[in-house]
Formats: structure tokens, sequence, C-alpha cells
């Protein structure tokens, strides 16, 4: 959901994988510690009350424990993190309430596992995984810091089946699901927005005060099956009608990326500038979708600054005219500042968009090249205080915004009508596809290409 530290050093941290010697406590240690877990207390396996049985559909049904139904045979294989529950601080957090992964779980462990699926409840759809991208959080959820503690900082369950960003076929609803039928394409939002706060009822679910996040407190897409509110299922035949079914669901699942970016752009920023100049700071899925939708709305011209090696053919794929790496402009002993000042004759550019989460080198570059009237949107995280010359905003009359996630229901739609429309070349983002199997090794990989990987948990759809 979030963009994170495309320059931070996250990648390069030691990982202790599914072979470490730490092991899940709570769920009694060994490598059978988890399935006791989920039968407990796991979201995959919380059956709902039934009025009866006889519904037809895909699963075969069992009684479980405590009533709950579950699929006979096997189950499903999916990613699982394990971790070792160690809140820190005074105040003990409950680990039901999802408290930050950096702050209450140690030594996280992924691997492939074979878990119980339950059917779709009321109001659930039950959606066979097509593709489902990897992103830096994912990453962050199996990487330890040097005591130990996860780095991912939002909020998490363990144990987990990850994967925020995916999209697949439905295939059975629960009751009193009447949008989507199944053998429909999908696209899934991760934000469960409790629909009731204030900020949910100003449509902005994004900040509602007691979500749920797939693929961190709920389970997710980096399995063959996932479990999916049918309020986050969002329309994706005309994707898959449009570029055929292998190529469609893969394009639907970056659309949680992409929402990102159209959120910020459209929904915050106040659109992009028709002929004017945009700056996308950070060559990730989320910068270059940032640089792929403003090209299709019209800028004039889209600059991409970027730091980390690689990802130049994919930005010029999705319409950045220029695309430049800090490191060789310092050797020519230039800053990014000054090249948009150049390429706009001085004027400098009208929307700027930080999408690389470090704040403290780029912002003060925006402001120095803001055009008169000109937007700093915020997408990139970084802690700390970032010191900024203010002035400039003033002088130039700019502002800055701030935007976080994506609302749903204002996000996907509009991205699916226009991926099918053939005005955003996002398809050109993928990088690889990878198998479910690889994944846990994938996830611990030091330094990823640059693009989306994207896993497909039942090979590629025909
Ligand atoms: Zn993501
Ligand atoms: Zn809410």
């Amino acid at each position: 959901m979030f963009v994170h530290a495309e320059w931070g050093g996250g990648a390069e941290v030691p990982v202790r994988g599914a072979g470490g010697e730490h092991r899940d406590q709570r769920g009694g240690g060994g490598a059978h510690g988890l399935l006791p877990l989920l039968r407990d207390e796991g979201e995959l396996l919380r059956g709902p009350a039934r009025a009866g049985p006889g519904r037809g559909g895909v699963l075969h049904r069992e009684e479980g424990r405590g009533g709950a139904l579950v699929t006979s045979g096997p189950g499903v294989r999916a990613v699982v993190i394990q971790g070792t529950w160690a809140p820190r601080g005074s105040k003990a957090p409950d680990a039901r309430a999802a408290p930050p992964g950096n702050r209450a779980w140690r030594w996280p462990q992924v691997s492939v596992q074979t878990v119980p699926l339950r059917p779709p409840g009321p109001g659930e759809v039950l959606v066979r995984v097509a593709a489902c991208g990897l992103c830096g959080s994912d990453r962050a959820l199996c990487a330890e810091d040097e005591d130990g503690y996860m780095r991912y900082a939002g909020r998490v369950r363990l144990p987990l089946v990850p994967g925020h960003e995916f999209a697949g076929v439905v295939v059975e609803v629960g009751p009193g699901v009447h949008r989507v039928r199944p053998g429909d394409a999908v696209t899934c939002d991760n934000i469960v927005a409790c629909g009731h706060c204030a900020s949910c009822r100003a449509g902005a679910t994004n900040q509602c005060a007691s979500v749920e996040e797939i693929g961190f407190t709920k389970p997710g897409g980096l399995a063959e099956y996932a479990i999916v509110p049918e309020r986050c299922c969002f329309d994706a035949n005309p994707i898959v009608q449009a570029l055929g079914a292998g190529d469609g669901y893969r394009v639907a699942a970056l659309l949680e990326p992409a929402a990102v970016a159209y959120q910020g752009l459209f929904l915050e920023a106040g659109g992009v500038p028709a002929g004017g100049t945009v700056v996308v700071y950070g060559a990730g899925v989320v910068g270059l979708s940032c640089a792929a939708l403003a090209r299709a709305a019209g800028a004039g011209q889209v600059l991409v600054f970027k730091r980390r090696p690689g990802g130049e053919d994919l930005a010029r794929a999705v319409g950045a005219e220029v695309v430049y790496a800090w490191d060789e402009l310092q050797r020519q002993g230039r800053r990014p500042a000054d090249v948009v000042r150049e390429l706009t004759a001085g004027h400098g550019a009208e929307l700027q968009v930080e999408a690389s989460g470090a704040l403290q080198a780029t912002v003060p570059e925006m402001l120095e090249a803001l055009a008169p009237r000109g937007t700093v949107l915020l997408l990139g995280r970084q802690a700390g205080a970032v010191p900024v010359e203010l002035d400039r905003l003033v002088s130039a009359a700019g502002r800055v915004v701030g935007s976080l996630g994506h609302a749903g229901e204002r996000t996907f739609p509009p991205l699916v009508e226009r991926v099918a429309r053939g005005e955003l070349p996002l398809g050109a983002l993928v990088a690889r596809v990878v198998t479910l199997d690889q994944t846990p090794q994938v996830l611990q990989e030091r330094l990823p290409p640059a693009g989306k990987t994207l896993v497909e948990p039942a090979g590629r759809v025909a």
C-alpha cells in the first residue's frame, strides 16, 4: 500500500529463512507450529455460521473444529510468514489488535505451506489468484533489523499469508453477494475499510479509522486462493477482454500500486497540468505508474530521477522522456533541480512527485525547481524531519500535498477503464513472473530487479 524507501538500505539486511534457528513459540515450535495456530485463531479457517449444508460450489466441505467449515483434502498452498511474538516496550500490545510488526515480531520466517481454506462467508468472495505482485512491504515483512525485529513498520498479524496486489477469477460467492459472479475476473483492493467512520462516510476509505489490510492483518493473495470481501473486488473483465487472460491478469494485479499513484495525482494533487512538466522522483512501480498516468493525462514532458541501477527502459516504456540517474548527474557536477530548470527554460515543473521514500534528498530539489503555482506531491514515506526552505512555497505560491494509499471505489474503476482502452502501458512494468515455490527466496533477495515481480500461484492463465 505504501511507497517504501527506494534508496534505503532495507534490502541489505540478514534474513532468516524457513530453515533458521528461531521458531514461532506461540505455535509450539517446530515445523508444524503454524497449522494449529491457524486452526485456533486464523482468519482462513474461521468459518461463518451457515443456515444449512447443500449450497453448490467448488469446495468439498466438512465440519472443522468449533463448527468451522473447512476444505477436505490437503488444503491450499500459500506463502506463510511466521515470527516470534516479542513485544517491545513496557506496555505489551495485544497480538489480536495487530500492532506494528517492528514493535512486536521477531525473527520472521517465510515458507510455502499447505493451509486450510474456509468457504466464503456472507459478503465474501473466493478468488482463485491468477497473479500477485511483490513489493517493498512484502520484503520488509520477511526482513529483520539488527535486533531481529521485523522491518515492516505497519500493522500486521502473524502467522500471515502476505500478498496485497492481486487479481484472479471468482470461484464462489458467499451469501448476499450480488455484484460479482463465479467466472468474473476481479482485481482486489487490499484496504478493508470499516464503512462507518467519518472518513469512510466521506468516501476516504484510505483514511479509515479502523482499517484492516489484506496481506497484512488479513490473509492475502500469495496463495492459490484468497477470500476477499465483495466490496474489495473490482471488475477486471474489461482488461482481460482487451489483453487476453495471460497478460490481462498480470496487468490487473498491477492496479493496486497504480491506484496509489492515481489517488495522489488525481484525487489529492488535483490532476496533471496539461502540457506542463511532471517530474517523478523514484523509479519504482508507484513512481513509474505516476509517469504513465501523467503521460496519458496530457503532460507536456515527464522526467524521472532515480538512484538505484536499472529501470531506465521501463521508465521510457511508460512514457518518460528523460530518465536521470543521480550518481551520473553528480559526476557531472549537476543536481536534479538544475536539470529541471534547464529543460523548462528556467520556469520549473508544475507537478513534482516524491515516490522514492528519500524525502530528505528529494524535497529540497523539488522546491528549488517548482514552477509558479506548482505542486509537490508526497507519496513516499520517510521518518524524521526534512529541512526545507519554506519561503520557496511563498515565492512560488506553491503547495505541498500528501497522499496515502488509495480509496478503492474512486481509483480502481477508472484505472480499469484506462488500461482496457490501451491508454496505460502498465504491462511494461512487469520485470519477471515467478512461481509460489520461488517466492520465499525471491522475497529475501538483496537486490531485486527494477520493475514488478509477479507471482502466478497456479501458473499462467491461458
Ligand atoms: Zn505493495
Ligand atoms: Zn472507516
